[in-house]
This record gives structure tokens, C-alpha cells and sequence, in this order.
């Protein structure tokens, strides 16, 4: 690990709201014969509750993963996780403390232009006030991971206290995003103290990370950029941030990172799950 210290960045995390993310596919047709409403009407009640059953199932999935049994890839260990699954020129972006309803909608659009999968390590408090917005992560095909609820240093505490601040983040996460899968953990601060050994027991990997670009400061677009570039080894967690303050430079950053990095063979990809 390059480096030990991360940020909260308290200040700054208001603004305006972030782009709506576009609604689901029009499912209404145009003028409908009415000789056809019936057939039609059937149909759709048939989705509809093939869609309830599969929103119970995925519920009830997520209650078990709670419950310490993974997410259906075996159980978790206490190892913190720093690396891809596969090493090589190959490396996992990593952003903490969102949602922000101004710079993740952003960063979202940034990562589906550029077609790479990223793992959110999310703060319950922002969790609870912008719910929607984990909806867009999930929605955009990345990894959710549980970032605390209220970003506390964790490194002193007893287990006890550790378990009921997981469980009450994964719950505010699972309220916004149900049946999505919360498959890691990140202490604040990467100060770990007892929280592995909690985290794997409620079925999420501790995601530690290889390289922090400091982007809390934050130094400039330019300079974020060169930190990646030059900063990166292979199969590489990166530690960057869209949530705890303006982290404009961070999403204008990653924007330059993708296409120049791939350009010199690297590809992107998940940590690895586990440790
Ligand atoms: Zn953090």
C-alpha cells in the first residue's frame, strides 16, 4: 500500500443537483386497437409480477449475503484486497465517499463513455441523502462497497460497535438499491483495526488499494493525471474520490486517465474479490 492516509473532506458536498439520469425504455404504445388492450393488458400483468418475483428473490438474496453467507461466491476473508484479479498491465479504479450529487453523476457518464466498471465505496449519511444516486451506480454496472456510515475512525473500536455501524450502512444502501450486492468493505482512513475480520464475517472483503493520488487537495487536473500515469503498477487498486468535496479535477482526471493508459495496453478492470 503506497500510502495509508485517505480523506474525508467534509465540506463542500453540496451543490447543484446532478444531471437526471435518463428513465427507463417507454414501455406505452401509441393507439392501441382495443380489440388487442386485452391480450396486451395480460401480457404486461404477466411482467409485472415476473418482475415482483425476481425483486423478492434479489431481496432475499441480499438478506442472506447480510446474514454472512458472501454474495454467492463463497465466504469472505479478512484479507485486505489491494490488487486485480488477474496482475499484469491491468488495474481497478476505486472511488470513496459518495454519493455527490454533483461530480458522480459526471464521473458515471465519464466511465460509461468509456466503457470501464469501477467500485463505489459509499458513505451511509450520503447514501441516505441521495438514494437515487446509488441507484445510477448500480444501474451503470459497477460494485458497490460499504465506506462506514458516517465515515468515522474505526482503528480503536471494539467489534461490537464496528458490526452495528456495517450493518446500519449496508441496510441504508440496501433501502436505496435493493438485491444489489455488497460484496466489499473499506475502512475510513484505511485505519482497519478489528474491521476485516467484521467485514468478512457479514460477507464483504476488506478492498484496501496500492495507489492514493491525493486527489482531497485537490492539485489540478494535470497533476492527477501524472500521479496515475506514472504512479500505477501492475494489477493496481487505485484510491480516488467523487464524494467529501469538489471533486471536479478528480472526474476531468479520469476522463484523460482511460483512454491514455489503455493506450499503453493497459485494461481495466475489478479487484480481485478475495484476499
Ligand atoms: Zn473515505
Amino acid at each position: 500500500m503506497t500510502e495509508t492516509t485517505e480523506t474525508t473532506g467534509t465540506t463542500g458536498t453540496t451543490g447543484a443537483a446532478g444531471r437526471t439520469v435518463r428513465a427507463g425504455r417507454r414501455s406505452r404504445r401509441p393507439r392501441p386497437l382495443r380489440r388487442l388492450a386485452m391480450p396486451l393488458l395480460l401480457t404486461t400483468g404477466l411482467c409485472l409480477g415476473a418482475l415482483g418475483l425476481t425483486g423478492t428473490a434479489q431481496a432475499g438474496q441480499a438478506q442472506e449475503q447480510g446474514r454472512g453467507q458472501g454474495n454467492g461466491k463463497g465466504k469472505a476473508t479478512a484479507a485486505i484486497v489491494d490488487s486485480t484479479r488477474h496482475g499484469g498491465r491491468t488495474l481497478a479504479l476505486t472511488f470513496d465517499d459518495g454519493p455527490n450529487p454533483t461530480d458522480t453523476p459526471e464521473l458515471l457518464e465519464v466511465l460509461r463513455k468509456h466503457r470501464v466498471k469501477a467500485v463505489f465505496c459509499l458513505w451511509g449519511d450520503h447514501v441516505r441523502q441521495h438514494p437515487d444516486l446509488v441507484r445510477a451506480i448500480v444501474r451503470g454496472g459497477h460494485t458497490l462497497c460499504n465506506h462506514s456510515m458516517n465515515h468515522d475512525d474505526m482503528g480503536a473500536w471494539d467489534e461490537e460497535r464496528i458490526r452495528a455501524d456495517l450493518e446500519r450502512t449496508s441496510a441504508e444502501i440496501r433501502k436505496a438499491a435493493p438485491g444489489a450486492p455488497i460484496p466489499y468493505f473499506r475502512a475510513p482512513y484505511g485505519s482497519w483495526g478489528k474491521s476485516p475480520e467484521v467485514a468478512a464475517s457479514l460477507g464483504m472483503q476488506p478492498l484496501g488499494w496500492r495507489l492514493a493520488i491525493g486527489d482531497w487537495e485537490p492539485p489540478g487536473t494535470d497533476e492527477l493525471v501524472r500521479r496515475v500515469t506514472e504512479g500505477v503498477t501492475p494489477g493496481a487498486v487505485v484510491l480516488m474520490h467523487d464524494g467529501g468535496g469538489d471533486r471536479s479535477q478528480t472526474v476531468e482526471a479520469v476522463d484523460r486517465i482511460i483512454p491514455q493508459l489503455r493506450a499503453e495496453g493497459w485494461r481495466f478492470e475489478k479487484p480481485a474479490r478475495r484476499g
